[in-house]
């Protein structure tokens, strides 16, 4: 398949070159100590034959030599042509690029890639093309790419003109152009499929099955961050633990998926308690988790009573049509310099649980 755009490298024909090459092959005659038209008079008849031959024979070769020349440049343009094709319909983008990173060429899946015509494209610098956020990505691999010669490969998101955001892998390495000027040849994966199985994927391993909030994984390594974050910069943050009351009597009472989705009316409660800069995680059954971020005991208490008084005034629909309402009892710690990890912190939050339990249930417990 040919492409009609114009193509790096395509020249126009020239009508005159015929021309120009006889008025140069006539100068050049005359320039030569050839025969003169005296000299050919002084030529015997037998001298004359040979010339005519000489000239014919000559004529020939020069016939079979401008046919080979011929067949010669049609296979080129065979040969480019298909080049171009191949170049053009690559499952990739080729871009080759400025140093200061201008697009000189793109092939026709760049173009399709980056959603601009391959005019349009041409001289635009390619950061243009690069979501601001990942452009320091680019710079610093550029960079990398002219100053150490070694190929580059990274994954940034590039953006069309109509914003619309696509992941790329980006593989460069440097060339020079036919004037040896240092240039970067680029190819572009769009990998945008792959990355949100990925995403996908990190999700599904990050939330809990039935009410989507985090995992207890997930759940104790945001709170070892907190724990880091607080030793270095030392910031509070309180711990609550929350445990339904008399849960069991529930999935007894309803059935287990009644429980279930008591469960999962219970997280939405909660979770409207709290900010979105704190996590709620489910620890396991029906055990939650909460981080309050830069939040002292005392505020901790204020949001816990917040959530106690959300479960009482909020009773859960069943599908029979009954209606349920759940206490929790809650063991509240706050991070102090002695937590050297978080098995401390979760261990004084357990114990005011199980106080909380002990008094009747339905009770908020602290542990300084
Ligand atoms: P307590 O007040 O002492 O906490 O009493 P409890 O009945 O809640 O006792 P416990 O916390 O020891 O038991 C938890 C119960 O929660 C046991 C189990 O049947 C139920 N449970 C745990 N996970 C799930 C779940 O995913 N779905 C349902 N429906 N029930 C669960
Ligand atoms: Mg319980
Ligand atoms: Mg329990």
């Amino acid at each position: 398949m040919k492409n009609k755009e114009n193509r790096p490298g395509d020249v126009a024909p020239s009508s005159s070159s015929g021309q120009t090459l006889r008025q140069r092959a006539e100068e050049i005659t005359r320039g030569k100590a050839v025969q003169s038209p005296e000299n050919l008079e002084a030529m015997s008849p037998e001298e004359t034959r040979q010339t005519l031959h000489d000239l014919q024979v000559h004529q020939i070769e020069l016939e079979i030599q401008n046919e080979e020349l011929r067949r010669a440049q049609a296979e080129l343009e065979t040969a480019r042509a298909r080049y171009f094709d191949l170049y053009d319909l690559a499952p990739v983008g080729y871009c080759t690029l400025s140093k200061p990173g201008l697009i000189q060429e793109a092939n026709l899946t760049a173009v399709t890639l980056l959603g601009v015509a391959r005019g349009a494209l041409i001289k635009q610098p390619i950061s243009r093309f690069i979501l601001k956020e990942d452009q320091d990505i680019y710079y610093r691999h550029r960079k990398q790419l002219f100053e150490t010669g070694a190929p580059q490969v990274c994954e940034m998101r590039m953006v069309k003109p109509d914003g619309t955001a696509f992941w790329t892998r980006v593989e460069a390495v440097t060339a020079q152009d036919a004037n040896g000027v240092p240039v970067c040849r680029v190819v572009l994966s769009d990998i945008t499929d792959r990355k949100q199985a990925e995403e996908l994927i990190h999700r599904l391993a990050s939330v809990d099955d039935l009410t989507g909030i985090f995992n207890r994984r997930v759940f104790i390594e945001t709170a070892e961050n907190e724990m880091s974050r607080f030793h270095r910069y030392g910031k509070p943050f309180t711990f609550i633990m929350i445990d339904l009351d008399n849960f069991k009597s529930v999935n007894d009472r309803f059935g287990h998926l009644a429980g279930d989705r008591v469960l999962k009316d219970l997280v939405h409660t909660v979770a409207k308690q709290i900010r979105e800069v704190d996590t709620l995680g489910r620890l396991g059954g029906e055990e939650f988790g909460i981080l309050l971020v830069e939040t002292s005991l005392t505020d901790g208490l204020t949001t816990a009573r917040r959530i106690q008084e959300a479960l009482h005034h909020t009773p859960m629909k069943l599908d029979s049509g009954e209606t349920l309402t759940v206490t929790a009892s809650m063991g509240l710690s706050e991070v102090t310099k002695e937590d050297t990890s978080l098995d401390s912190l979760i261990s004084r939050a357990d114990m005011a649980l199980y106080k909380a339990k002990d008094l009747g249930r339905d009770q908020i417990e602290v542990n300084t």
